[in-house]
């Protein structure tokens, strides 16, 4: 992979997690120091394990709603990429509270420890459900429409807050907008687990996946290395004009869940043949569910030069032996 942000001093919040371990795996192997902040509410320490023993990484077991917590970890930070928040739409469905707490609250709170460290660049995970119900395709980023859950509330507001630092308080802040991203270490488990390592795991077990609706809803699946090179690309980027904004980050192109399904069969089958017969059962749609998403990435190309190395084929090419591995 490309080395892009490389010896810089880098607070990765959320970095027990599926896209912040990832995050801090490829800036370890760039010689930049790395800060981990978080909670574990829904990381693992088997997510960063490995790094505890290398020198330039430091675990801060804290919470982004307390600010003495952000503060400590922002120390010294000339970066920061923000991935602490709580995901999943219906989560933030079921309890409101702790997902505006964390999301907004969480996410102020690192603002203001970032301003006040001094930091030089402040990086976020944004959400394409701040797209809503707006029904244009591809999503382009001027185009949003209402809200569909509370978790896009929380998300859209960020990028409020980061607006309104970004012209207070002249810090330098950039929001990426991912949009269903796949890959090593997507925790399988839970209410709340994400489609892909959900559907893995059952398959590989021979139980059946359940498609919430009739399987034609379409998603832009982000492969996780296109959005480590996004953050790499949002933390370097010297082109002020660049900054201070907000960017899809996706690979543009949709799949619908029945597809996805018969590739998942199709490449698991090499490990295991009989996963190609298990059936496939169909339930009711989910509240707060838009029907299909993709991404416009133009501005994100022109701009961060993001050049997406991996379409979802060739990504489920890349992850299918860690999901193998990690989740039979
Ligand atoms: P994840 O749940 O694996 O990671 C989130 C991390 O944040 C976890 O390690 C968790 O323990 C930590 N965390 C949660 N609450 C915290 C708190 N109060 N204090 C400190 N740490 C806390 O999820 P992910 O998929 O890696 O998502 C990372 C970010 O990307 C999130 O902000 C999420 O909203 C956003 N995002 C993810 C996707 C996706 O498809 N995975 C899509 C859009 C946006």
């Amino acid at each position: 992979m490309e080395r892009i942000l490389e010896s810089k001093k880098v607070l990765v919040t959320g970095g027990a997690g599926f896209i912040g371990s990832n995050i801090c795996e490829k800036l370890l192997a760039q010689d930049n120091e790395v800060v981990c902040l978080d909670n574990f509410a829904t990381g693992k320490r088997v997510n960063i394990e490995p790094f505890l023993s290398n020198k330039k990484f430091k675990l801060i077991e804290g919470d982004i709603r307390n600010l003495n917590d952000c503060m400590e970890a922002a120390k010294g930070a000339e970066i920061v990429l923000h991935q602490a928040a709580l995901g999943s739409v219906p989560r933030s469905i079921g309890d409101p509270i702790t997902s505006n707490e964390v999301n907004v609250s969480g996410f102020l709170n690192m603002l203001v420890a970032a301003r006040d460290n001094g930091v030089k660049r402040f990086v976020y995970a944004a959400s394409s459900s701040t797209y809503g119900d707006s029904t244009n395709l591809p999503k382009v980023e001027d185009v949003i429409g209402k809200p569909l859950s509370p978790y896009a509330i929380t998300k859209y507001v960020n990028e409020l807050y980061a607006d309104v630092f970004a012209k207070l308080y002249d810090m330098q802040i950039i929001g990426l907008r991912y949009f269903n991203v796949f890959g090593r270490r997507q925790d399988p488990d839970g209410a709340y687990a994400a489609v892909i390592p959900k559907f893995v795991k059952s398959l590989i077990r021979h139980e059946s996946p359940v498609i919430n609706g009739d399987g034609t809803y379409s998603r832009d699946f982000t492969y996780i290395d296109n959005v480590i090179q996004a953050n790499e690309k949002a933390a370097t980027v010297d082109n002020i004009e660049a900054v201070n904004t907000v960017y899809n980050v996706a690979f543009g192109e949709r799949t619908t869940l029945n597809e996805l399904i018969n590739s998942l069969q199709e490449y698991l089958s090499d490990f295991d043949s009989e996963i190609a017969n298990v059936e496939i059962k169909y339930g009711p749609e989910r509240a707060g569910d838009i029907p299909h998403s993709l991404a416009s990435i133009a501005k994100a190309s022109e701009l961060l030069n993001y050049n997406p190395k991996y379409n979802i084929q060739s990504g489920l090419k890349e992850a299918i032996g860690w999901y193998w591995e990690n989740l039979k």
